[in-house]
């Protein structure tokens, strides 16, 4: 429900939605990905420099949101906070793959139309969303990619870069912590979980036109196959958006969210059963996806602004601002002591 003398003036006017904008509605959940995440793997120093990203990111979008810009702006510009810190496994910091290359994949879709694009499996596209973004916008099509995606991107003038560009000396680590496990359990490519097979960012808005968007930015799993593509670029298993349900950007093992269709199985419980957001997504990731042993979480955020961030995994990188200004951030199953600080 619009607020405000202005809200109540004109509703019946039919002005056009910008007039009716109210930036007291708006709010944002991030995550930084799901996985074994624990305090007993964690210094002090690296929770605060999670945290502190987290944070930066969700404010990066919130200000956006609260000047009135459409949502796209926003889960953008927070995904691209992740993408350029090595802490994410998006941009800088992806994963390897079993080549030791990076394949980077994401999407955007927006929920007043279920406009959507996707890039999939790109090794030169310095920010994946913006991308992503592109083929929604500006493309006939949803999903572009390899050399077709970077060569589009190219032409709408986005930054190319080496694929070295993503390399950190954390990630190749784990690829050979991961092959010397594949080698000695005598696995190909790709498959198991561990703590360094996980990551992905993304990010779901409410912005002030009443607009639900969702968007998800990944290197991917670790010693994937190359030309391995997961959930995250998919539309409906990794990102989902639908004005009249809700938003989910979703982080986990992505064969699981491709086949259970997950971002969008959370929205049509909504739109169908009439359940909370919360209610559907625990409901996905606690129950359905649980009991198969699909691991992972979600952000997903409705239209009336109520945000929920379940995970079945120990811990998820996580953060929100709600539409009273509250900021949470977690790691853990619990928040961080910092929640409740309000958004600035
Ligand atoms: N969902 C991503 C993928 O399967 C990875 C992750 O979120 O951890 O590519």
């Amino acid at each position: 429900m619009r607020k405000g003398l202005f809200g109540v003036l004109f509703a019946g006017l039919a002005l056009s939605q910008s007039v009716l904008a109210d930036t007291s509605e708006v709010a944002i959940a991030i995550h930084g990905g799901a996985g074994t995440i624990v305090k007993e793997n964690m210094t002090p120093e690296l929770e605060k420099a999670y945290a502190k990203k987290l944070r930066e990111a969700a404010q990066a979008g919130y200000q956006l949101l609260k000047a009135g810009k459409p949502g796209e702006d926003a889960v953008v510009a927070a995904i691209q906070v992740l993408e350029s810190s090595p802490l994410f496994n998006a941009g800088v910091g992806a994963v390897y793959t079993y080549n030791e290359e990076h394949e980077l994949d994401a999407s955007i879709m927006q929920g007043a139309k279920r406009t959507a694009g996707a890039v999939a499996g790109v090794k030169t596209i310095k920010s994946p969303i913006a991308a992503a973004r592109l083929v929604m916008e500006q493309s006939e099509h949803v999903m572009l990619s390899g050399a077709g995606a970077e060569a589009f991107a190219q032409s709408k003038g986005l930054e190319p870069v080496n694929n070295h560009f993503f390399d950190t000396d954390q990630r190749l680590e784990a690829l050979n912590k991961v092959k010397a496990r594949m080698e000695q359990a005598g696995l190909d490519t790709g498959g198991q979980q561990g703590n360094e097979k996980m990551g992905t960012v993304g990010a779901v808005v409410l912005d002030a036109n009443g607009n639900l968007v969702a968007g998800t930015s990944t290197g991917g799993m670790t010693a994937k196959r190359f030309g391995r593509i997961g959930d995250s670029p998919v539309i409906g298993a990794g990102t989902f958006a639908d004005n009249e349900s809700c938003a989910v950007s979703a982080t986990g093992h992505g064969e699981f969210f491709i086949r259970y269709n997950v971002a969008a199985d959370i929205c049509a419980r909504i739109h169908y059963q009439g359940v909370s957001v919360s209610r559907a997504a625990e409901t996905v990731i606690n129950e359905e996806l649980k009991k198969v042993g699909g691991e992972g979480g979600v952000i997903a955020i409705d239209k009336r602004g109520n945000i929920t961030m379940p995970f079945n995994t120990p811990g998820m990188y996580r953060a929100s601002i709600g539409q009273d200004g509250s900021v949470k951030v977690g790691i853990y199953k619990a928040l961080l002591p910092e929640v409740q600080k309000s958004a600035g």
